[in-house]
């Protein structure tokens, strides 16, 4: 049941005779189906761990298991697999390709995954209809507004049917209005049963979360129940 286990996680980084503990001790568990925030001030460490729970780094120390495979010691071209199978991503900077359609950015992760081109296009399409833009497939992102980029980025992220969906801020770049639709819209998403790893530093942000870590130093401060989910929906 347990889709994420960390056990005693550190990541140091060396620049030349400095040593940054970016993370010292960390410990999680996290089941499939969970809805987690991760706060913490800058610096605290939240980046190094995502990018550490997203197969894009690794620890120097401690045990990171990821749906079952121990991924703490994986080589380069591994890790990407693993990455490109286990995990959808949502940035704050949306990171959507400027020349390319919103069909065209969706069905993109499909390419890696070798689906052939009709197949692509289907997926992509039921996918955008998910998200409720059905009717911007042929715009590029500069045709859409905040929301509807990151709703194409949303579902870019789904299109694997990834394990879990690490949002980096996701709101971060969007008006108050604009970011509770787009927390309905990750709410939805959890509902059906997929698992949520969010960061963010807006507290009303991480209330739709049902789950929340803090961390401090490199270290989880609190994990706690959320116990006023303000729920949108
Ligand atoms: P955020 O707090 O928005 O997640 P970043 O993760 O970009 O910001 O950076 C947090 C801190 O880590 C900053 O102080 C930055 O200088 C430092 N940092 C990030 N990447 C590097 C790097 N490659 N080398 C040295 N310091 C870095
Ligand atoms: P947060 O995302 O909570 O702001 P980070 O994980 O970015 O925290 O940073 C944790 C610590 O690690 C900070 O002291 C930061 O300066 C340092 N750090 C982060 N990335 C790098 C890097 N690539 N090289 C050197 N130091 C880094």
């Amino acid at each position: 049941q347990s889709l994420i286990i960390v056990k005693d996680l550190g990541r140091k980084y060396v620049i030349g005779s400095e040593v940054i503990h970016a993370l010292k001790s960390v410990s999680l568990e996290i089941n499939k189906g969970e809805f987690v925030a991760l706060m913490g001030p800058s610096g605290s460490g939240k980046s190094t761990l995502m990018n550490i729970l997203g197969c894009l780094d690794t620890p120097t120390k401690g045990l990171y298991i990821l749906n079952g495979t121990d991924v703490s010691h994986m080589t380069d071209n591994a890790l990407a697999e693993v990455r490109n199978q286990e995990i959808g991503f949502v940035f704050q900077t949306f990171n959507l390709l400027p020349r390319s359609t919103s069909l065209d950015n969706v069905a993109l992760p499909l390419i890696y995954a070798g689906v052939n081109k009709k197949d692509r296009d289907l997926r992509a399409k039921t996918a955008l209809e998910n998200v409720g833009l059905g009717n911007r497939m042929d715009h590029k992102p500069n045709e859409l507004s905040g929301g509807q980029r990151q709703r194409v980025a949303v579902a870019r992220a789904l299109i694997n049917n990834p394990s879990i969906i690490l949002a980096d801020e996701p709101t971060g770049n969007l008006d108050t209005k604009t970011s509770v639709e787009i927390m309905g819209l990750l709410e939805e998403i959890h509902k059906k049963g997929n698992t949520i790893i969010l960061v963010t530093h807006e507290e009303d942000i991480a209330l739709h979360a049902h789950r929340i870590v803090r961390m401090r130093d490199g270290l989880i401060e609190s994990d706690q129940p959320n116990e006023n989910i303000k729920s949108v929906s």
